[in-house]
């Protein structure tokens, strides 16, 4: 028993058993159980030694120890230091592995990675805990971090959106972000049988690459403007906008508009990455307006 990887359902059965832990449904504790998708995840980021990789939710260490095995050093954030003792004796055979118990949300990483590894380029790599994927997607991209990748599970749902084209369903504020600061790609179909216990919802792996920060974009108010592009998305852009509680006029919206050469009637999923672009430049800059957006004025 103590030789099988620990993705087999038998050795996280045991391990779970003899330490007592019990799965937490809110923190998204749904650990894989699949060795052929811990492999096309690794191989899809490439890992070789000397890299270095940050992961995200260890859980009792499945897809570390994949990670682990590539010889990249590995540095964990994981929430649930209940967690300890299981790693400690689950990951013991590694030594290019630290885990730092702490919730990712309240972490600063650049100073967490850089005091320990220098500034080296990273691969983020992760079975995401869905409740929060969304912030700790912005985060990774909002933080001083040279990053090279990214692979995440997510769940299908939220895959399709990051990486939806313009003009369908799923398009919206978070696939104008993501692809424009990042090339996407779905790497893999996760079925929900793959993870122990198994949630109600599929997966997807989904892979940031060529990761890019453009000068000329103010990234912050485009998502913005995208935000409340996409609040309504049945109106046309400029009532959409106009009516989010944004700290521009209308008029100053459908100049903004008009200069980038939107068609006031389109609505928001109509309008390109490039189109985005550049009514974030025509956009006035938008002050202090968290709090009244999204009232209806
Ligand atoms: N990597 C493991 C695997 O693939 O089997 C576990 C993945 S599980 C879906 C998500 C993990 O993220 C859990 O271990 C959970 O405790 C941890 N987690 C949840 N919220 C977190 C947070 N805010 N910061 C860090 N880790 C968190």
């Amino acid at each position: 028993m103590d030789d099988l990887r620990l993705y087999s359902p038998q050795k996280i059965r045991q391990v779970v058993q003899d330490a007592g832990f019990s799965f937490s449904k809110s923190l998204g504790q749904n650990f894989l159980i699949d060795g052929n998708i811990l492999r096309k995840i690794s191989q899809s980021a490439d890992l070789k030694e000397g890299d270095l990789v940050l992961e995200i939710g260890t859980g009792i260490g499945t897809l570390t120890e994949e990670l682990a095995l590539s010889g990249a050093d590995v540095f964990c954030v994981e929430i649930d230091r209940s967690l300890e003792p299981i790693l400690q004796e689950t990951l013991a055979r590694f030594e290019n592995v630290e885990i730092l118990f702490q919730d990712i949300m309240k972490t600063n990483l650049a100073e967490e990675i850089h005091s320990r590894y220098g500034r080296r380029p990273i691969k983020v790599v992760a079975n995401l805990p869905y409740y929060v994927t969304t912030p700790i997607l912005m985060k990774l991209f909002r933080e001083d971090l040279e990053l090279e990748s990214i692979h995440v599970m997510v769940q299908k749902e939220m895959g399709e959106r990051i990486s939806a084209p313009v003009g369908t369903k799923s398009y919206g504020s978070l696939s104008v972000y993501m692809q424009l600061r990042s090339k996407i790609e779905r790497v893999v179909n996760v079925p929900r049988t793959c993870f122990m216990p198994q949630p109600r919802v599929d997966s997807i792996v989904i892979a940031f690459r060529e990761i890019r920060s453009n000068p000329s974009i103010d990234y912050d108010q485009l998502e913005r403007i995208t935000r409340a592009a996409f609040s309504k998305r049945r109106k046309t852009v400029l009532n959409a906008l106009s009516s989010y509680g944004l700290s521009a006029s209308k008029e100053e919206i459908a100049e903004a508009l008009e200069k980038t050469g939107i068609p006031l009637t389109k609505r928001a999923e109509q309008i390109t990455l490039d189109e985005y672009i550049v009514l974030g430049q025509n956009f006035p800059k938008l002050i202090g307006a968290e709090e009244n957006e999204g009232r209806e004025k």
